[in-house]
């Protein structure tokens, strides 16, 4: 008969109910941008560099930097003649205009949701429009809008004190655009600040949050109050995931942002019996998978995916690529 102090097998091991959020995890806007890079790798060999992260996720980045992908912050690191990507965050408009400079042969694999923003920033600033852009500082999508209008055409907002302080050329022309990955219930609290001190401000035709980032909020909203944990696979810099960690928070629920299976502390799951999973736009669905067979290692695990909406979205690759695809 096995034993259970020195025949781990034989230990009866704990339950865990592991509520799968589905939609999770790439985006058309990633899966077309890592697919960019590696048709480009196929098309022109290796190294093919790559302006910033393609997306914000480790694993994607390492995988394709042993495809041949080469991956620098400015335009000056790539040498002359060599093919170039720009990230799917989007770039200034000076970016295209140096490599165009240089005669680097460069594509774009800016995320074509982003770039309707881009496309909506340069027509309200020609109608004469000043922005109120509400984005988080820093973040390469804000750079990269805010880089495709003059300086002082748009003002950034993060917060709802934000709205308060801000100083406009003329309250009676303004509009307001909004990063692609913002979490939906803080937009709709500035949105509404902004519409209580500005009655006059122009709302965008569609929403400008993306379809991958809300359908993540609304999945894992669906299945946090079932759960007494949530896990979020993703990259710290990645903003769609870091808004998942606190969709769930909000909820009551405590939450963690992890990169693999490998950086879960398992004293995180004390006390769990049902544990939430969802993974972040640039996360690939090989990272829940691992995580799940780490958890199945100590856990009798059992697995239910809530599906909250089916997404049949895909983008387009650009000219050139397409017929290598
Ligand atoms: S998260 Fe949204 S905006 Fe970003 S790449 Fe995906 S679809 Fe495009």
């Amino acid at each position: 008969m096995a034993d259970p102090v020195t025949d781990p097998a034989a230990t009866p091991r704990r339950p865990l109910e592991l509520l799968i959020a589905a939609p999770r995890g790439f985006c058309a806007g990633v899966d077309r941008a890592i697919r960019i890079v590696e048709l480009a790798i196929e098309k022109h060999g290796a190294p093919v560099y790559v302006r910033h992260e393609i997306v914000h996720n480790k694993f994607v980045v390492d995988s394709l930097k042993a495809k041949g992908a080469v991956f620098v912050e400015e335009l000056t690191e790539v040498p002359d003649g060599a093919p170039v990507v720009f990230s799917a965050h989007g770039v200034p408009k000076s970016v295209p205009a140096e490599a165009q400079y240089r005669g680097l042969d460069y594509l774009d694999a800016t995320c074509p949701l982003v770039s309707k923003v881009h496309r909506q920033a340069e027509r309200l600033v020609e109608s004469g429009r000043h922005i109120l852009f509400i984005g988080h500082a820093g973040h390469p999508e804000v750079i990269g809008t805010f880089g495709q209008v003059p300086a002082g055409a748009m003002s950034l907002v993060e917060t709802v004190e934000d709205v308060d302080a801000l100083v406009v050329p003329d309250p009676q022309n303004l509009s307001f655009l909004t990063q692609t990955t913002l979490s939906v219930d803080d937009t709709a609290a500035i949105v509404a600040a902004i519409h209580r001190r500005f009655p006059a401000v122009q709302a965008p035709r569609g929403e400008d949050i993306c379809y991958a980032t809300s359908n993540r909020q609304a999945a894992v909203k669906a299945i946090a109050d079932a759960c007494d944990a949530v896990l979020v696979i993703g990259a710290p810099n990645s903003s769609n995931s870091v808004r998942l960690v606190e969709v769930a928070e909000r909820q009551g629920i405590r939450a963690a942002l992890i990169q693999r299976a490998a950086d879960l502390d398992w004293a995180f799951l004390d006390g769990v019996g049902t544990l939430g999973i969802t993974a972040g736009a640039s996360a690939p669905e090989l990272l829940v998978r691992e995580l799940v067979d780490r958890l199945a290692t100590r856990f009798d695990v059992t697995e239910r995916e809530e599906e909250t909406t089916r997404e049949t979205i895909a983008f387009k690759l650009p000219r050139g690529l397409d017929a290598a695809a």
